[in-house]
């Protein structure tokens, strides 16, 4: 996938939304509640209803845009602009791109981005969620293949996640990765 074909495919908030609902009913969803896997989708409110203890689950829930107020569309074009051009590493740059008025929303997103990088539970998310050819997510899941095998990727990984990752995060990155080298 290119910037042209993710316009095409994404041309608005409500196709983003569309892919997200479908992509977390793959991966099916479960409640945080009972377990059970079974909802209903309620339309109006963008929610899944259990259909055994009426607990909801929001479409955010769970993923990196949890408890974010910023729209699909401006995630799905931030994680867009972030993979396709890998250079984008300034937020002011993200933010030109994006034509947002707020540099200290982009500049979250794109630290929520990144730290997702190297955190299984929001990687297999923003894999199949956001499924870019040369992603970073993919690239993440095949470092982390090569983890398991020697010492040396190990210390690459680890130097990758510590620049990708804020501080606070390394003991989940480290839980995650099943490994008890970062320092
Ligand atoms: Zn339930």
């Amino acid at each position: 996938m290119n910037i042209l074909s993710f316009m095409e495919e994404f041309p608005t908030g409500s196709a983003c939304k569309a892919h997200f609902k479908d992509q977390r009913e793959k991966e099916g969803v479960i409640c945080k509640k009972c377990s059970s896997s079974s909802h209903y989708w309620l339309k109006a409110k963008d929610q899944w209803q259990c259909k055994t203890c009426d607990f909801r689950t929001t479409l955010k829930s769970g993923s990196i845009m949890e408890g974010s107020k910023v729209d699909f569309h401006t995630w799905y074009k931030a994680m867009a602009f972030m993979t396709f051009s890998k250079k984008t590493n300034s937020a002011s740059e993200l933010q030109r791109q994006l034509n947002h008025p707020k540099y200290d929303t982009i500049w979250r997103l794109m630290h929520k981005i990144r730290s997702a990088i190297g955190k299984r539970y929001a990687l297999y998310q923003l894999e199949r969620v956001v499924e870019f050819d040369e992603g970073y997510f993919e690239k993440a899941t095949s470092e982390k293949i090569k983890l398991k095998r020697g010492r040396g990727s190990q210390r690459q990984m680890n130097v990758a996640v510590m620049a990708a990752t804020p501080l606070e995060d390394l003991d989940t990155v480290r839980r995650a990765l099943n490994v008890d080298t970062l320092r």
